[in-house]
Formats: C-alpha cells, sequence, structure tokens
C-alpha cells in the first residue's frame, strides 16, 4: 500500500505490511479470519485484509483472555488484534508470505463482526458456481481473484486517465437519460414520471455509446475531449459483452485518422506497459479491411499463427470440378488454407466441416497432400485434374503429410468459414505461442453493407462516420451516390483477435451527414426528428473531427488474463442479463405503473 492507516481503535498498521523490521515492537491490526488451526495449546489465525496476511498467535499461558476469545473465532469474522511482532523459528518461516518471517503473539483481540458461515469458502480460489458468486458479491470480492483484478482495473484507467491528461484532453461527462444513440443495438428505455412534461408515451432512452454528444462538444469548441463512461446495449451478454460495458470514450477536432490512431497507441502502449504486458511498441501496424479478411478471414484477425488463406482461383480456372467451377461461374471463390502436417481422423474432419457448415459454408474440401500420385488423398482427388492438385498444393506450399482444407463459396462465406477454421485449429493444435501477442488497426472498412431483405443501405461503423472514396480520399455527397463502392474513414484496434476498440472520422458537412441518413433509409423529417440536434449544430460550423471508444472490459480482461469480463468487474449481471445480487431487473408496482402512465400487456 502507498500510505499507512490512520492509527485508531482498529489498527495502526497495514496486515500484510509487516515484517521483521518490526519485530518485537507493537502491532494491532483488523481484518477477516481467514483461517484458524488449533495446535494443541495454540490457536494460529490467518488474519486477511486488503493489504495481504498475517498470522496471528494465541499462546493459553500468557494471554488467556486472548486465547479464551480464539476459540470462538469462525471463518470471516472481523477482528482487532494487538500484539508483539515476533520472528518465527526458522522452520516456521513461510517463504510463500510476504509476511512469512514473523507472526504477532496477540495479547488482546475484539470480535467486531460476527460472519455466518459463508455459502463458499473464502479462502481458496478454486471455482463456485458462477450465481452463487453473484449472488454473495461481497464475499466473493473479498477473494484473490477479483481483489487484483479489481486493482488491475483501476491502474489500467488511471494510466488511461493520465496519458490524456498530459495531452490536454478534459474529461466531460455526458447524459445518460437521453435519447437513442444508434451503434446498431437495441435501446434500453427508461419511462419517466415527469418526462419532460411531456406526458405518458415519451420515453428516454440509455446511451449506447455518447456518441452524438462527443460530436456535440467538439462542435462545442473543447477540441479535446474523454470520458471512462457505461454505455447501454439491449443485448444478449457474451462472455466478452455485456448489457452496460464501460468505454474509453475520445474525441479530438482537427484530426485526420493518424491522429487519432498515434493518441489511441500513446494511451494504450502506456496502459499495457504499465500492466507489464509484453506487447511490440506504436506505431502498430496498419492493415485494410480488405487485406485482413482476405489473409485471415475475420476482421479481428488473429496473427499470432500462420494458416492464412489463399485464392485458388487461378490454379482452378479451368477445373472441370463442378463443385469448384460452379462456385467461380456464379461469382464467388475457391479459397483454401493449409493446416499443416496434422493427424485428423475421419471423425475429426466431419467436425471441421461441421464447423464450416455452421458459418454457411455448403461443404468442407480435405486433402492430405502425399508423394505418391496423385499428389493427395482426399475424397475429390479423382475430380481434379494432376495438375490442378499440382496447382493448389503449390499455392498453399503444402508439403507431405499437410492437411490442405478448401471451401468453395461466396467470397464472404468462405472468408468466414476458413476464418473459423484457423482459429479452431488454432485452438485444437495449440498453434499460439505461448506469451505472444499481436496488435494491429485495421482501417478502411467498407462504408455500408446492403441489407436485401428491407432493401437498404446501413452503416457499418455507425451513420456519423466520414466516408471515403475507393482511394482512400474523404468522399462528398455526390460521391454518396455509389454507395457499394465507398470506404469508410473508420478504424478498428485488435488485439490477438480481439477488437478492443474501433472509431472514425465524422461528417463535418451537414449536407454529406443528410445523405447518408437518406441512403440508410432515414428521410428528411425523421432525421429532423431523431438528429435534428446534431444536423442543427453541423450549420453552425464544425471543425473536421474524430474519435475512438476503447473497450475497458475487454482491456482489463485481457490485462489480468481472465477469459471473462465478468471477472474483471465489481458488480456484473448475469449471462442472462439480470442480476442475481440485487433481483433487477424485478416488478413494480401498480401505483408506479399508473404514475408513469404505463399498462403491462
Ligand atoms: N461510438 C462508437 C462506439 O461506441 C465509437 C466511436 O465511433 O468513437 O463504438
Amino acid at each position: 500500500m502507498n500510505h499507512p492507516p490512520a492509527t485508531n481503535r482498529y489498527r495502526d498498521s497495514w496486515a500484510g505490511e509487516l515484517d521483521a523490521t518490526r519485530a518485537d515492537g507493537p502491532a494491532r491490526v483488523s481484518g477477516w479470519v481467514h483461517r484458524r488451526r488449533d495446535h494443541g495449546g495454540l490457536i494460529f489465525i490467518d488474519l486477511r485484509e486488503r493489504s495481504g496476511i498475517v498470522q496471528l498467535v494465541f499462546h493459553p499461558e500468557s494471554a488467556p483472555a486472548a486465547h479464551a476469545e480464539a476459540h470462538k473465532l469462525r471463518s470471516e469474522d472481523v477482528i482487532t488484534a494487538a500484539g508483539t511482532v515476533t520472528r518465527r523459528a526458522a522452520q516456521n518461516v513461510n517463504p510463500n508470505l510476504a509476511t512469512g518471517e514473523i507472526e504477532i503473539a496477540v495479547s488482546e483481540v475484539e470480535i467486531l463482526a460476527d460472519a455466518d458461515t459463508p455459502p463458499f469458502p473464502v479462502d481458496e480460489d478454486g471455482p463456485v458456481d458462477e450465481n452463487l458468486r453473484l449472488r454473495h458479491r461481497s464475499l466473493d470480492l473479498r477473494r484473490g481473484p477479483l481483489q487484483d483484478a479489481i486493482a488491475v482495473r483501476h491502474r489500467a484507467i488511471k494510466t488511461m486517465r493520465e496519458v490524456l491528461d498530459d495531452r490536454d484532453f478534459l474529461e466531460i461527462e455526458t447524459p445518460f437519460l437521453t435519447r437513442s444513440t444508434p451503434e446498431g443495438a437495441r435501446d434500453f428505455l427508461v419511462p419517466a414520471r415527469v418526462a419532460g412534461g411531456r406526458g405518458p408515451g415519451h420515453f428516454y432512452a440509455l446511451p449506447q455509446s455518447p456518441q452524438l454528444f462527443k460530436q456535440l462538444l467538439m462542435i462545442g469548441g473543447f477540441e479535446r475531449y474523454y470520458q471512462v463512461v457505461r454505455c447501454f446495449r439491449d443485448e444478449d451478454s457474451r462472455a466478452d459483452r455485456m448489457t452496460e460495458f464501460t468505454q474509453l470514450d475520445i474525441e479530438m477536432a482537427f484530426v485526420e485518422e493518424q491522429d487519432v490512431l498515434e493518441t489511441t497507441e500513446a494511451v494504450m502502449g502506456a496502459v499495457f506497459e504499465r500492466a507489464g504486458l509484453e506487447i511490440p511498441a506504436p506505431p502498430w501496424p496498419r492493415m485494410t479491411h480488405a487485406e485482413v479478411v482476405g489473409r485471415f478471414g475475420s476482421d479481428r484477425p488473429d496473427a499470432r499463427f500462420g494458416l492464412e488463406l489463399s485464392d485458388l482461383g487461378t490454379a482452378l480456372a479451368h477445373t472441370e470440378f463442378k463443385v469448384f467451377s460452379a462456385a467461380i461461374a456464379n461469382g464467388g471463390v475457391v479459397q483454401g488454407i493449409n493446416a499443416g502436417p496434422r493427424a485428423l481422423a475421419r471423425s475429426d474432419l466431419d467436425a471441421l466441416t461441421e464447423l464450416a457448415k455452421q458459418h454457411g459454408a455448403k461443404g468442407l474440401v480435405w486433402a492430405f497432400v502425399q508423394d505418391e500420385a496423385p499428389g493427395w488423398r482426399s475424397p475429390v482427388a479423382k475430380f481434379l485434374s494432376e495438375s490442378e492438385i499440382a496447382a493448389i498444393t503449390k499455392t498453399l506450399q503444402g508439403n507431405r503429410g499437410d492437411v490442405l482444407l478448401i471451401v468453395a463459396d461466396q467470397a464472404g462465406t468462405a472468408r468466414q468459414a476458413l476464418g473459423a477454421l484457423r482459429l479452431e485449429l488454432a485452438r485444437r493444435f495449440e498453434l499460439v505461442p505461448a506469451g505472444a501477442h499481436d496488435i494491429r488497426w485495421v482501417v478502411q472498412f467498407p462504408m455500408f453493407t446492403y441489407k436485401p431483405d428491407e432493401q437498404r443501405w446501413d452503416a457499418e461503423h455507425h451513420p456519423f462516420t466520414a466516408p471515403a472514396t475507393p482511394d482512400g480520399a474523404p468522399a462528398t455527397a455526390a460521391d454518396l451516390d455509389d454507395p457499394a463502392k465507398l470506404l469508410s474513414r473508420s478504424y478498428d484496434l485488435v488485439l490477438d483477435g480481439n477488437e478492443i476498440g474501433g472509431g472514425s472520422i465524422r461528417n463535418h458537412r451537414p449536407d454529406v451527414q443528410s445523405r447518408i441518413f437518406e441512403l440508410i433509409g432515414i428521410d428528411e423529417s425523421e432525421a429532423q426528428a431523431r438528429f435534428g440536434f446534431l444536423l442543427d449544430a453541423l450549420r453552425y460550423g464544425a471543425p473536421p473531427h474524430g474519435g475512438i471508444a476503447m473497450g475497458v472490459d475487454r482491456i482489463v480482461a485481457l490485462l489480468a488474463g481472465r477469459e471473462n469480463i465478468r471477472e474483471v468487474i465489481a458488480f456484473p449481471k448475469a449471462t442472462s442479463g439480470g442480476d442475481p445480487l440485487t433481483g433487477a431487473p424485478a416488478p413494480v408496482d401498480a401505483s408506479q405503473l399508473r404514475e408513469l402512465g404505463l399498462k403491462l400487456g
């Protein structure tokens, strides 16, 4: 700890910091009974608080009253104890404990609070049913893993604030009770009795992000804004996503992509360094969206291992094998990966085929490279000429024993299926070198994707993102007449295959912004009703601006080496989205509903 506790009736020292320099002197400590051991006459108590653990020893002869009291102590009772710091005999020194050279011979102990028997052991870090842990969160928080994770979280956020403060950013709060902020998820709606004086049928929405407010702050002349802020998206909870989550939200005026990327690298580089994560020093590689999906089959590339995708179109230009020729004739692709020399049984290949199908592929072609003709052991070898087999093997750099996996489909599907196979093979054969990290930027995403069922375009990042022409230059309103071609001025930061942040340069020209709304199916009156405040503000002189948001929960989980973001949040929701601790969401009284003018269906 940085600062000693003030001496009071409970303690004068941090329990976990007592050492031999205090030997033979007095000490008073407070905390929880971590563990208790009776050794014949002596009673040993491990006392625990945030700073660590110290051993208390109770002697029946020298302190009979304290010893009698110690008999009553049970796990998690809260006590204060005073006595003499004593060196342990050499054979009793515990090298695993920071305070292992000493113990406190207790002369006086007071029970400050009794504890019922805890529903799970607090002195062990072993697995416990998650619902039980969430229901008794204060007990779970006492355990080592959460104590550590919450401290990692604090330090990461503190570093973010320090770096941004050094660079003249102001932390500015934005409202939680607001209007819908479209980030592609469902809104949480909040009925309100006052409802701005507008009466029943009017709802606030909780922000999916402070996107529009941070843009208004740029128009408002603040130049550099950040906020460690909660965002709310009514989506299913997953290991890496929750209905409420924390972002480091950043926005800057008079900037281009490079400025935002450089600022983010300074912030995140410092966060990684202070957390001891060995990440290469910035600048981090920038790759276009087209390149990463082509090479890794994903816009969140994990480049810590090979197995990159290759296009087999040239090798198969004249093939008569229907599965391949039909895919190419239909505007699709034939692509493959070299899975390397793997012993895969028929059942393994079936499982990989199933995985490819789950990702939309119609099937999976597999082949084992062999020396004898025709060069492959594969159910499709007989449909391909020896020269085609040789050309595919060459393109995929196949050597004897390698397993080649090939998908013929529309480009998007083939890439997605091969991207998923790549990750599965890496997991299964432990292809990621221990301790390896890979960080990179993905830039120049497509601006729009077409939604055939709704017959409209949708913004790939969000509609406030500035479009770019195919050569990467800022697009004008006129360029928007050909939406399929447009790229966006957006960027994602990807660490070890996880998207840890994303943002864009924004539209600061009202004509471009209005045209984008129109393209995504928001007509002028709807745009005015929903985003009139932004469009108005853009009309009074908006600086070019852009920003980014980093996913704090996921970043901290990576820093702390946890799989699940719930392990780095003090009070997370369960996977169901509910909160087993408070029982939220909960029914409300009929009178509350009446006040809000709501009727349940
Ligand atoms: N508002 C965006 C998000 O929450 C981030 C950004 O564009 O700055 O993903």
